[in-house]
């Protein structure tokens, strides 16, 4: 009897011990699950605020070139560069060039507060060095003046036609840009700029500028110096103007130059000037030039310069 009483009251002891740990399991699992069910709800509310914030969208800088048209950069949602002037620009008037053909000259005569600069890019065109110019200026709304060789442009004519298309002034700067053959005699000078002429008249048709730019500059020094001031007579005799420039990068002097270099020069070169003509290089070996472009235009926009071609002029 006492062994049955005790064989009872050990299992009933060992029922309460397993009902016990059942409790315990249940609450763990319940405990367990209130946590699941919390960490999943402040989750689920994260994502749902994070998805209905909008997220800003960057809407198109509206820059507005002198035309009136959107930038390339606003077209194209390009990080903002800075641009030529937004303001619409009233051109004055250049001199009769029986008058005055030497466009450097008349434009310091007639400078005044504003800040105009002029870039010119010589020796071209090509497909290597010309597109990547343009593409700078594209991207900084500049129009700007090419001075190309009539050999060249009968080669790449495809570019000739971008530059023109672009915006930009094309100027004569001889037929083949060889100094011996150009200088030689009057008669020589006048051929090499009517065989340039005739090539930039198949890409700009009726819109031509008659404008040159001397091979080497139309100094009065060198051993074509004397000979050079006897050919502007001849110029403004036919009606056309000519431009050397006052400030430039040394692109094209001695060896290759850096961008930190070109820049050191327009600064020095540029100083004090309101009216600047930049001389650079678009030949197919100035790949440097290129390069610089963007720091040399910054600088220039830094200082308060606006751009135009040379047929453009503003005072
Ligand atoms: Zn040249």
């Amino acid at each position: 009897m006492e062994k049955d009483r005790l064989e009872a009251l050990r299992k009933k002891r060992a029922e309460r011990k397993r009902k016990q740990r059942i409790r315990l399991l249940i609450v763990v699992i319940c405990f367990a699950a209130i946590i699941f069910v919390v960490v999943f709800a402040v989750k689920s509310a994260v994502t749902f605020i994070k998805n209905s914030i909008p997220t800003p969208t960057p809407s198109p800088v509206a820059v507005v070139s002198e035309l009136g048209e959107p930038s390339a950069a606003a077209q194209t949602g390009e990080a903002a560069v800075p641009q030529n002037t937004a303001e619409p620009v009233q051109y004055a008037e250049l001199a009769n060039p029986s008058e005055q053909n030497d466009i450097l000259k008349y434009f310091e005569e007639n400078s005044s507060q504003k800040k105009v600069c002029y870039l010119t890019f010589d020796d071209g065109p090509n497909n290597s060095v010309t597109p990547l110019i343009l593409d700078t200026l594209r991207r900084y709304n500049i129009k700007a003046t090419f001075f190309q060789v009539g050999t060249l442009i009968e080669d790449n004519f495809d570019m000739a036609k971008r530059v023109y298309e672009e915006g930009h002034l094309t100027g004569n700067h001889s037929y083949d840009h060889t100094y011996s053959k150009i200088y030689a005699d009057g008669e020589s000078f006048i051929n090499e700029f009517n065989k340039c002429s005739e090539q930039i008249k198949k890409v700009t048709g009726d819109d031509y500028f008659p404008i040159m730019r001397f091979p080497g500059g139309s100094f009065d020094a060198g051993s074509y110096g004397a000979a050079k001031q006897e050919y502007k007579t001849l110029l403004a005799q036919a009606g056309v103007y000519h431009c050397d420039w006052n400030a430039l990068t040394g692109d094209a002097e001695g060896s290759p130059k850096t961008t930190e270099q070109m820049l050191e020069r327009i600064k020095s070169s540029s100083k004090n000037k309101n009216q600047l003509v930049v001389l650079m290089h678009d030949a197919n070996n100035k790949k440097q030039t290129a390069e610089a472009l963007p720091k040399i235009i910054e600088y220039l926009i830094s200082e308060g310069y606006t751009f135009s071609r040379l047929d453009k002029p503003i005072f």
